[in-house]
């Protein structure tokens, strides 16, 4: 995959992470000791922005305890270094690790929660951290007087003082910059995305939604606690005031303000909140009123932050910076060649026995057993809340049955999780299409590969040659996947860009991607037109040669008609037909349950009718 994020928003990064440099080193060629250390502050406090950053920006997960991850870096390293005499930079890697491995502890009871209350469950970490220092259970905080001696920094043997330990900060920054940037437009980063965006999408294409929290929690923690183990040696202090709530409160506020789009945000937010209490420190009454009103102005005024804002004007008062319309950073040369679809490898039938499912008093499926052969197309039709889209739902194990077995290729999927059903070979849309809004197309269908071929995390966190390989392959055969089902001129268009039918279209295109033998598709022609649905049907034709089981949902009748081998019709959760489309079409009971009269049939609405019948619009 090429990446995560738009030329523009890359340049934006690159440029304002060069400007924060600068403004990290000027002070230093200045020689203000007053301002290196404000320098030094704000390139500290920026890492745990960051951690934020990738928790909060990069995969939507309201966890704030970052501040509770920086308080145990923090004691490890003073410790270590005080009471074991470790050398600076052993104890502060050593102190990384502590508050990783920390960091997924707490973590560990965030991964079942969702939004609020992960927020107020990690908020509520932070509140006890000043309590858990004073109250000491360990004999490790110092208590109430706090640990007053700590070690200065020092490296090779030489006192590091103000200036070294500010460029020792701001190289440290520098490389989490990178290493956020690195993860950001890799695979990983379309992944996390996605996540964002919807867990049902991420699981229909094999990834594990709680692996991946694990994964983003403990790059997070690590990231927070390495600054946290440098924090003690500033000031050779630590003490239960040096980690208030309002500092927890800051670091999300940081990168806000400073706007999520781009790293730099989380540098110039934490910039600002550090530099505008001097400026307002001489009205000491009103400091914090004013500081508070500047805050709040900020962050009505600028709703996605400084840095988008700044990136915006520079924007509208340069275009030629501007690239052309849909440039993403996948428009590189592709490389490998785009794939050309072969005939499955393993053909997998889909085996549904006496399936019920019931949701209260309603029985959304009522034993309804079904074969979906390899080389056909199992079309499911029957009229709204029939029960196809529950169907589909059991299939994929997004909902349990009540009764009855369904089996892949003759291996029962019960008990599996989605993503796992995913992984033997399942793909899937959705009925109102599940794609992530700030994404390319591309970017988009390369998540369809990612549990098979993406990079390793680490290579991807340092973009390591075999990262940029798999990146270039995926792009090129993401563009490909997508000229397959006639949307190769949206490639580089964003998620929120592309109308209905186009949406639906490039989630097909994920789902081929998956290499799945199994797709499943939820009314994939409603809102296309014309040679869309064209295309679609000779698409569907094609990859039933090819040797894929497609289970077809749909209400466009003429496609049906046109491309199943075999028509399965529900009503009210009840199989009341199976057999070829002729024979279906024909069956006065399919005709009454369908279209509610015969008179519909009658009045040019036969199943065979040029003219879709109304979609569905429950949004699953
Ligand atoms: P179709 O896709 O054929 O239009 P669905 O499978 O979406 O129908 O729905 C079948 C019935 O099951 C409907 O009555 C619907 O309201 C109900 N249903 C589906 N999913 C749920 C759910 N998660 N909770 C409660 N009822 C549901
Ligand atoms: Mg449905």
């Amino acid at each position: 995959m090429r990446g995560s994020v738009s030329l523009p928003a890359l340049a934006k990064q690159t440029g304002w992470t060069l400007i924060g440099a600068a403004a990290v080193f000027s002070p230093i060629m200045v020689g203000s000791l007053y301002w290196q250390r404000q320098m030094l502050l704000i390139a500290l406090w920026s890492m745990p922005a960051l951690a934020v950053m990738v928790l909060v920006g990069f995969s939507g997960e309201l966890f704030i305890g970052q501040l509770a991850i920086f308080a145990v870096g923090a004691f490890a390293s003073a410790q270590l270094t005080e009471t074991t005499g470790w050398p600076f930079f052993g104890a502060v890697l050593a102190s990384t690790v502590i508050a990783g491995l920390a960091g997924v502890v707490l973590a560990a009871p965030a991964l079942r929660l969702g939004a609020w209350r992960l927020a107020i469950t990690s908020l509520f970490m932070v509140y006890v951290v000043p309590d858990v220092i004073n109250a000491d259970p360990w004999h490790l905080t110092g208590g109430a007087t706090g640990l007053p001696s700590v070690t200065s920094a020092s490296l090779f043997g030489h006192q590091l003082g103000t200036e070294g330990l500010e460029l020792f900060t701001a190289a440290s920054t520098a490389v989490v910059v990178l290493v956020v940037r690195n993860l950001r437009v890799s695979s990983w980063g379309g992944c996390l995305a996605l996540v964002r965006g919807s867990h049902p999408a991420a699981e229909s294409v094999g990834i594990s939604i709680f692996h991946t929290r694990l994964v983003v929690y403990t790059i997070s923690a690590l990231i927070a606690g390495y600054a946290g183990a440098v924090f003690p040696h500033i000031d050779q202090y630590l003490g239960p005031g040096s980690f208030p709530l309002s500092q927890a409160i800051l670091l999300l506020a940081g990168p806000i303000i400073g706007g999520m789009a781009a790293l730099s945000g989380a540098i110039a937010g934490t910039a600002l909140l550090l530099l505008v209490p001097l400026v307002f420190v001489s009205f000491v009454n009103y400091s914090l009123i004013i500081y508070g009103a500047v805050l709040i102005v900020v962050t009505i005024v600028l709703p996605s932050g400084i840095i988008p804002a700044l990136a915006g004007i520079a924007g509208r008062a340069s275009k030629t910076l501007r690239p052309p319309q849909g440039t993403g950073v996948g428009n590189e040369p592709a490389g490998p060649a785009a794939p050309s679809l072969a005939a499955v490898e393993q053909r997998a039938p889909i085996e549904v026995e006496s399936v019920s499912k019931g949701f209260g008093g309603l029985l959304a499926l009522d034993s309804v057993s079904l074969v979906a052969a390899p080389g056909e197309i199992t079309a499911v039709i029957g009229p709204n809340g029939s029960g196809k889209t529950t169907l589909l739902n059991v299939l994929t194990a997004f909902y349990r049955p009540s009764a009855g077995t369904v089996r892949l290729a003759g291996r029962d999927l019960a008990g599996r999780k989605p993503y796992q059903v995913a992984r033997l070979g399942v793909a899937r849309t959705f009925q109102v299409a599940h794609l992530p809004q700030t994404q390319t197309a591309r970017e988009i269908v390369t998540t369809g590969r990612f549990h098979h071929e993406s990079a390793s995390l680490l290579s991807a966190l340092f973009r390591l040659p075999s990262a940029r390989r798999s990146e270039r392959r995926n792009s090129a055969h993401a563009e490909g996947f997508l000229s397959l089902v006639g949307m190769g001129d949206v490639v580089d268009r964003l998620g929120s860009e592309l109308t209905v039918g186009q949406q639906r279209l490039v989630e097909l295109a994920r789902a081929i991607a998956t290499g799945s033998p199994v797709l499943l598709l939820d009314e994939p022609a409603a809102g296309l037109v014309g040679e869309e649905v064209d295309h679609l049907a000779h698409l569907l034709t094609h990859l039933k040669a090819l040797g894929y089981t497609i289970v077809l949902v749909d209400h466009h009748m003429e496609l049906v008609m046109r491309v199943a081998t075999k028509v399965a019709v529900l009503n009210f959760g009840t199989l009341i037909a199976t057999g070829t489309p002729d024979e279906v079409r024909s069956a006065p009971e399919v005709v009454a349950a369908y279209l509610g009269t015969a008179r519909a049939v009658t009045t040019n609405q036969s199943p065979n009718s040029e003219q879709p019948l109304p979609t569905d619009s429950t949004a699953r």
